[in-house]
């Protein structure tokens, strides 16, 4: 129910819960999860208020109408919920959606789609998403979801009411941010040597600071910087693991936010100034992308070249 988040995201719930009452409710919409575990269930609560036929007519949270009852069961026609299928969300994925939402006459008041990691969407599907956002439909409402609303497009942005949630921290904030970063990696299996763990990430870290002065010349150094301790397949994901939420806090500390894992020191100082707002992110981009590579058996010396070359791409 949507007013069971009046505490948890007061700000975002107000905002839902006032388009839903003055029926002013946005064509599109783009939520920041900003990693609140719940933000899902927290986008379908508003949906299922915002479609329900008695919420309309008490205003009161219904949640229990046959119309509701649907919804929670994940078969009413008129919500589609699109994710991406592999590592994109492609533009078949939204050319079905535009015929369907076109053929189909409407049940009920709204139709709602929703689109979990909208930053996935590859450039032919943003502009396929973009013809829909710029002539928006009155009975059509347009959910976008991401965990960072500068990793999406700007020209999809620009388009959108954002929302962005409040974060519910699950790392302990005491912990040291090697402490935080096992947390978040979750090392679930024995396989690593958990004294050289700590080593293990203390050299990933260094690896980007050190590319970040040395750019494309950190090739010539792998050997020393990287494949000594980084060895197989699944430290190599971890290890990409670890670079993402590096750069996601430098992002954090560009936008004056706290971070969540690392301490501000010099070397996100520095490589703050060294990047640009989109920079960072374009990187954060080809890192997901590269990791995903992982799972493909790919020849990991191979995947160290491609991922120096891909970041200094990104300039
Ligand atoms: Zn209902």
């Amino acid at each position: 129910m949507l007013d069971g988040y009046k505490t948890s995201q007061p700000i975002v719930y107000q905002i839902l819960k006032n388009a839903i009452k003055d029926d002013k409710c946005s064509h599109a919409y783009l939520v920041e999860t900003g990693g609140f575990y719940d933000s899902f269930n927290f986008i379908m609560s508003f949906v299922k208020s915002l479609l329900c036929p008695f919420n309309k007519l008490t205003k009161q949270d219904c949640n229990n109408c046959h119309q509701c009852e649907v919804i929670e069961s994940g078969n009413f026609p008129e919500i589609e919920i699109i994710e991406p299928d592999g590592l994109w969300i492609k533009k078949e994925q939204l050319q079905n959606l535009q015929k369907e939402f076109n053929t189909k006459a409407l049940i009920g008041n709204k139709r709602v789609y929703i689109i979990k990691k909208a930053d996935r969407l590859n450039k032919s599907a943003a502009n396929s998403i973009l013809k829909f956002l710029e002539e928006p439909d009155n009975n059509i409402v347009a959910i976008l979801m991401t965990d960072n609303i500068y990793s999406v497009l700007s020209t999809i942005r620009s388009r959108c009411q954002i929302l962005r949630l409040k974060a519910t921290k699950i790392v302990d904030e005491s912990k040291s941010p090697i402490e935080k970063l096992k947390q978040i990696i979750s090392l679930n299996n024995n396989s690593i040597n958990s004294e050289e763990i700590d080593l293990k990430i203390n050299k990933v870290i260094e690896f980007v600071n050190y590319y970040e002065k040395n750019h494309l010349n950190t090739i010539l150094y792998t050997e020393k910087l990287w494949n000594e301790y980084i060895t197989s397949k699944e430290e190599t994901e971890i290890a990409y693991e670890i670079i993402i939420n590096y750069y996601k806090d430098i992002l954090n500390y560009k936008l004056n936010k706290p971070l969540e894992i690392f301490e501000v020191n010099n070397d996100i100082k520095d490589i703050d100034k060294n990047n640009t707002q989109e920079e960072i992110c374009d990187k954060i981009n080809k890192l997901v992308e590269l990791k995903e590579l992982i799972k493909y058996n790919i020849n990991l010396n191979l995947l160290m070249d491609k991922l120096i070359t891909n970041l200094e791409g990104a300039i």
